[in-house]
């Protein structure tokens, strides 16, 4: 396996996750470049011993593995393949690992147009919060060539602990669209649930202590129920982007001819929730929703 120093890894997008896992990589001793599109958050890792890089193309220059982890499809796009972006400087045979969350079908375009230019593309959608990105605990859903999977590894288990191999590139999109769609269901029902309790006007932290060793236990019920009865929703994961995650799994799904009921219904809760200016809270907000008596 080869050995941190030996890589140099350019990263794009210190937010919610990339801080924490840019901040991983330094630690595991690799030679990393930071860019942030709002330059100040590069102080926190310039501290740790990361270089500043005055752009996504800079940040690419010199660097055998580009990590890229921004907010949506069109940003990914930006980073890319805008005014100085990756693709200005990424080298020959370099590697762009994206680890945002973003369409299938978009990561197969990005690979395809990056390897006209013979750099390889992954896609690594992660999932495990902000708590599994500080603690490098990430769940890692990976699509690569065989050979691009085995280069990275060691960048991905900088920052995860359960990094797969799914398949092809969109292979870790697809997993993740997977993911986005159960974790909706779990968010909606454990609302639902504390919804009931609360109205029903049962103890609640019995309740919890009780049914957290049951059947519905889950990392929702474990981790964000105590909000949802609080009616607190610090983050975690904005819905916003959960709404936008949703419309990707929705969207793959009609490319399959497949209904997914259950996420249309939590996609149509967060649009209305995001309407009304809760699209920053955590996903965890559906429970505004859940709360509200019939009629309102
Ligand atoms: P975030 O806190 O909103 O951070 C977004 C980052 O992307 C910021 O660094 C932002 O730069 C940058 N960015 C956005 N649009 C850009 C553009 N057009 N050009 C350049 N930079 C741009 O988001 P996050 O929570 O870290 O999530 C990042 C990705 O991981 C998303 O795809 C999300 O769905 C996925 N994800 C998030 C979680 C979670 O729990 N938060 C879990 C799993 C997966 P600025 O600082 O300048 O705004």
């Amino acid at each position: 396996m080869t050995a941190p120093g030996a890589l140099n890894v350019g990263f794009v997008g210190l937010g919610t996750m990339g801080s924490h896992m840019a901040a991983n990589l330094v630690h595991a001793g690799f030679s990393v470049a930071v860019h942030n599109r709002t330059r100040d958050k590069e102080a926190r890792h310039a501290a740790l011993g990361a270089r500043r890089a005055a752009s996504p193309a800079e940040a690419a220059d010199g660097a055998d593995v580009i990590v890229t982890m921004v907010s949506d499809t069109p940003d990914v796009e930006g980073v890319l393949f805008g005014s100085r972006g990756v693709c200005e400087h990424a080298a020959e045979g370099s590697v762009v690992v994206d680890m945002s969350t973003i369409s299938p079908a978009a990561a197969r375009d990005f690979a395809t147009r990056l390897g006209a230019t013979g750099v390889q593309f992954a896609d690594a959608p992660v999932s495990g919060g902000s708590e599994g990105a500080e603690q490098a605990a990430l769940t890692v859903m990976v699509g690569a060539a065989p050979e691009t999977f085995d280069v990275i590894r060691p960048v991905l288990q900088a920052m995860g602990s359960k990094i797969t191999h799914l398949g092809p590139v969109g292979s870790g999109q697809l997993a993740k669209a997977v993911n986005q769609v159960i974790v909706g269901g779990f968010y909606l029902a454990v609302a639902e649930g504390i919804a009931l309790a609360a109205a029903s006007g049962l103890d609640t932290d019995l309740l919890l202590e009780a049914i957290g060793a049951g059947a519905c236990r889950s990392w929702v019920l474990e981790h964000r129920a105590q909000n949802m009865i609080n009616g607190s929703f610090p983050l975690g994961f904005r819905l916003a982007l959960h709404l936008k995650d949703e419309r990707i799994a929705l969207e793959t799904a009609q490319g399959l001819d497949l209904d997914l009921p259950l996420s249309a219904l939590v996609a149509s809760i967060e649009e209305r929730l995001t309407q009304e200016g809760f699209g920053d809270e955590d996903v965890s907000a559906l429970a505004r929703f859940a709360s509200r008596r019939s009629g309102a």
